[in-house]
């Protein structure tokens, strides 16, 4: 009672942090599968309503399942407040759509996960929302797409599928220099990785299908912000539009968050170990992982991140063909194009997820025919590499 979990280490923090125990005092946290909520009289429905007396109304705006898990995202990521959402692409059309409006300008890297894009490119213009794509690595682009009416910057780092990284801080400081937003999708790099609040972004959005999940169970999503952000652009779409997260599905990313840190630190170590080894394989042309010296954007890695990542990404000399080989000849890793699972999962970006742009646009995110994207799981580390060997032998 009345711990500060703010001041613990992150594997306390999601262990404890948001937990809201019920008259019966479990272990466990509750799953509170409920629509709605049942007042001792009509005074003090009346109260509710009226907003003196803060309980629960409506599953639609809030739940105390979805409390504990919006508390706990609140801990980890040093947020104010949150709210969960049915999906991570329900969380970043609320993040965005919540504070624009029709001649509103959104400056957005082009290197985004695809649907965000198609929000970006083809949704915000039909209701007369400007959007500019930029070389988001290129610092100097942020700037000259700025116009009068820029009101928010949008970008995700490490990028998918090439994992390039965008310095944050630049951003945040052409952001700040001209009173927009900044919204940072932060789900290649998980809360444990990047702190975007602390290097000044405004609201972070993540895919909580992904890492926090974990188990790849459910779908879900959860905005992060300060109070006031929350209170006055999210709070009211949110209620009205209905993105909410199931309780059910919050109770498992609940119990996600748990052990994310743990596997997070793990799936990283593992991944690390790959891109090295995969490095040093003839049929390999070049290995992106933010852990590596070689990276593009090495300088920048160490300012904003505390590790690599749990991806990795890597070109066959051999295209496509070699691509699909490989894919083909794997016995352990699986083709699919979720990521942050405990089992690891291999895609072809320029056949799959990225298969909607146009030929020059995947060009101009590196997305080759050869590149392929790892996303590393929980296995042991030995039988993952001996796969990916023999994968490679036949690939050849
Ligand atoms: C998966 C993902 C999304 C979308 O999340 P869903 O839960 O599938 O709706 C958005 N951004 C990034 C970077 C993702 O990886």
């Amino acid at each position: 009672m009345g711990t500060d979990w703010r001041t613990r280490g992150p594997a306390t923090q999601m262990v404890h942090g948001g937990t809201l125990r019920s008259q019966f005092g479990e272990t466990s946290e509750a799953m509170f599968l409920t629509q709605g909520f049942v007042y001792d009289s009509a005074e003090a429905a009346e109260a509710r309503f009226k907003g003196d007396d803060d309980g629960f109304i409506y599953s639609r705006y809030a739940n105390p399942t979805n409390e504990m898990f919006e508390q706990r995202m609140c801990v980890l990521e040093g947020a104010e407040a949150a709210r969960s959402t049915s999906s991570g692409m329900a969380a970043v059309a609320a993040s965005l759509l919540c504070q624009l409006s029709a001649g509103d300008h959104v400056v957005a890297a082009r290197a985004l996960f695809g649907s965000c894009r198609w929000i970006v490119e083809t949704l915000l213009p039909r209701y007369g929302i400007e959007t500019t794509l930029v070389d988001g690595t290129d610092p100097a682009t942020w700037e000259r797409a700025v116009r009068m009416n820029t009101k928010v910057f949008f970008f995700e780092s490490p990028t998918n599928p090439t994992l390039e990284v965008i310095d944050i801080g630049h951003v945040v400081a052409v952001a700040r220099s001209i009173g927009a937003k900044v919204v940072l999708d932060n789900v290649f790099a998980t809360p444990i990785l990047q702190k975007p609040l602390e290097l000044g972004v405004d609201i972070v959005v993540y895919s909580t299908t992904k890492h926090i999940d974990g188990q790849g169970r459910c779908l879900g999503g959860v905005v992060l912000a300060d109070q006031e952000w929350i209170d006055e652009k999210l709070h009211d779409y949110y209620r009205h539009t209905g993105p909410s997260m199931s309780p059910f599905n919050a109770w498992v990313m609940l119990k996600g968050l748990e052990t994310l840190p743990l596997r997070v630190k793990a799936q990283t170590e593992t991944a690390g170990r790959i891109a090295d080894f995969l490095a040093e394989r003839n049929e390999v042309s070049r290995v992106l992982y933010p852990g590596r010296p070689d990276h593009p954007q090495a300088n920048i890695i160490p300012k904003q991140m505390k590790g690599g990542s749990t991806l990795v990404a890597f070109e066959l000399k051999g295209g496509k063909k070699a691509a699909f080989a490989f894919e083909n000849a794997l016995r352990i890793v699986r083709i699919s194009n979720n990521l942050g699972d405990a089992k690891s999962l291999v895609t072809h970006p320029a056949t799959t997820t990225h298969k909607n742009l146009a030929e020059d646009a995947r060009a101009d995110l590196g997305i080759s025919d050869g590149l392929v994207r790892l996303s590393i799981g929980l296995e042991d580390t030995e039988d993952l590499l001996a796969d990916f060997d023999q994968a490679l032998e036949a690939a050849r």
